[in-house]
């Protein structure tokens, strides 16, 4: 089984611009918001549930689901955030570890944004953590975003803290540098995790 090093971060920390910079390095990148995505895709049994349960209302007119509506209800109602929860994180979990079963190179990233919500940390072995202080994520993201600072805000609080991220970190990327300094992080982690990988593979002890 590949070495699996978990990445995460708050919003605008760089988690896609960090795992960006170790895919060019050829470390294979599995992507946990791109499977949630692609559960709930037109035509899985997941989506069609959804609708069993919410009603054609959690459709958009194309057909796809409305990720932005059915947000709003789970937030106003934590008995559907149980029943949607319930329904889709064995179906994540299954495919996340189809992808990484399928992954033939000695390690891989794990991007899980909402690592230490859902409690996953435990499933790696090894996490990373993109680092910056709060305000630099706020500026980040709306700048990325175009949100106001009011709108940044609210998705950070709603996100877990900057402690308690770092609290499960084995490893830390500072990212309130330029990419000079992001660039010796990376390469020192790429050389420690190809190291660590080997290690569990019992080619080196
Ligand atoms: P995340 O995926 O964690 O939400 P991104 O990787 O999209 O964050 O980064 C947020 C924004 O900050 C992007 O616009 C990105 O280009 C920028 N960014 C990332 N790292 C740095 C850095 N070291 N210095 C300046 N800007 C950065």
């Amino acid at each position: 089984m590949t070495y699996v090093v978990a990445l995460t971060g708050g919003i605008g920390s760089g988690k896609t611009t960090v795992a960006n910079r170790f895919s060019e390095r050829g470390v294979p990148v599995i992507d946990a918001d791109k499977i949630a995505r692609e559960v709930v895709a037109p035509g899985s049994a997941a989506l069609q549930q959804i609708v069993a349960h919410f009603g054609d209302q959690a459709l958009l007119p194309e057909g796809s689901l409305d990720r932005s509506w059915l947000r709003q209800q789970i937030f106003a109602d934590p008995q559907q955030k149980t029943w949607l929860n319930n329904l889709l994180h064995p179906l994540i979990q299954q495919r996340t570890q189809e992808m990484i079963a399928a992954v033939t190179t000695d390690w891989c990233l794990w991007v899980v944004p909402l690592l230490v919500e859902n409690n996953l940390h435990l499933k790696a072995d090894r996490v990373l953590v993109i680092d910056v202080d709060e305000e630099t994520q706020i500026s980040r993201t709306m700048a990325r975003d175009r949100i106001t600072r009011q709108q940044a805000e609210a998705i950070l609080i709603a996100q877990a803290s900057r402690q308690s991220r770092l609290a499960v970190a084995d490893d830390i990327i500072d990212n309130t540098g330029g990419p000079a300094e992001q660039e010796q992080d990376i390469n020192t982690l790429f050389r420690l995790y190809q190291r660590l990988a080997l290690v569990k593979k019992g080619s080196v002890s």
